[in-house]
């Protein structure tokens, strides 16, 4: 049987269709262009295109890993962040759009105070390295550290860093959050922790639960347990007046902002909504224990 383009579409969406996934068709063309290499206007410019045998079978495998819930980026081996190519592994998180906005308050704060000296910034869990990458490349008098715990995660992150020529300016440390050789003090401190409770593990969707690395996502029983460890260390590697930007998730604004106010030495808690209008970022500065 030939398969054109638009026939293996058909089959490929109703297939993505039968395993619950959302949009089946785009995902079908993001699927069949990367297996044809080609766009997706290729695609559509030229819907009668037979496709070839080595294709097909790629492009199958393809929407089988799919059908499977595997995620569409780690099919592809890589997730577009901020505009930028992310290489991806399922040694990482996937990045996710909310985190631009914790990405984009601290810009918002380094503009606000308009540094001119260099900006020293912590990203803390880095991952794929997306949020120490976007703030090098953005702001060229920053000096990054990018801090993770898992050194398959470090290597991705630095491949990344390299593609994206900020290598030379991100200091890539492995390490048990703080528990590291850092250069102190920090103007920044930016992370997007672990946060899902233990216990919705099996609420997760199946692309993130079978796949995502598990170390990435759960933040023990509460979901709490980094904010409760990372509160308490970020103070003490921040300069002074320097900030704290946090991701959290859905629901744990009230028990970070408690966190944070209770450990005392922070002031000026603000929090900013994602696009689905939930409380997304959390940002304090800190203060001078006794000051
Ligand atoms: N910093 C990375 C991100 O925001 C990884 C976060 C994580 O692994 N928890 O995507």
């Amino acid at each position: 049987m030939t398969w054109t383009s638009k026939s293996f579409l058909k089959w490929s969406a109703q297939r993505l269709a039968q395993a619950g996934i959302d949009s089946p068709r785009l995902e079908s063309e993001v699927l069949l262009a990367r297996g044809l290499h080609a766009s997706r206007e290729d695609l559509y410019r030229d819907p009668d295109r037979e496709l070839g045998e080595e294709e097909i079978v790629i492009s199958k495998s393809f929407v089988e890993r799919r059908f499977l819930r595997e995620p569409v980026a780690y099919i592809l081996g890589r997730r577009e962040f901020w505009g930028l190519e992310f290489q991806v592994t399922p040694d990482v998180m996937v990045p996710r759009e909310e985190t631009e906005i914790l990405i984009e308050q601290f810009f918002q704060w380094v503009r606000s105070e308009s540094f001119s000296e260099q900006i020293h910034v912590l990203d803390m869990g880095t991952g794929s390295g997306n949020i120490a990458i976007v703030v090098a490349k953005e702001l060229p008098q920053s000096r990054v550290t990018a801090v993770d715990i898992s050194p398959s995660a470090l290597a991705i992150a630095q491949g990344n860093a390299w593609v994206h020529e900020v290598a030379d300016r991100i200091r890539f440390v492995e390490g048990d959050l703080f528990a590291c050789d850092l250069e102190t003090p920090f103007h920044a401190i930016l992370s997007n922790p672990p946060y899902i409770e233990e216990e919705h593990m099996d609420s997760l969707m199946p692309d993130v639960k079978n796949y995502e690395p598990g170390q990435a996502l759960f933040g023990g029983r509460d979901g709490l347990s980094y904010y409760k460890r990372i509160l308490p260390e970020a103070w003490s590697h921040l300069a002074e007046n320097g900030v704290l930007f946090l991701e959290i998730g859905n629901g744990q604004v009230n028990d970070v902002l408690s966190l944070i106010e209770n450990h005392g030495g922070y002031h000026a808690p603000e929090v900013t909504l994602d696009y689905m209008a939930m409380e997304r970022v959390v940002s304090a500065r800190k203060r001078e224990k006794n000051g």
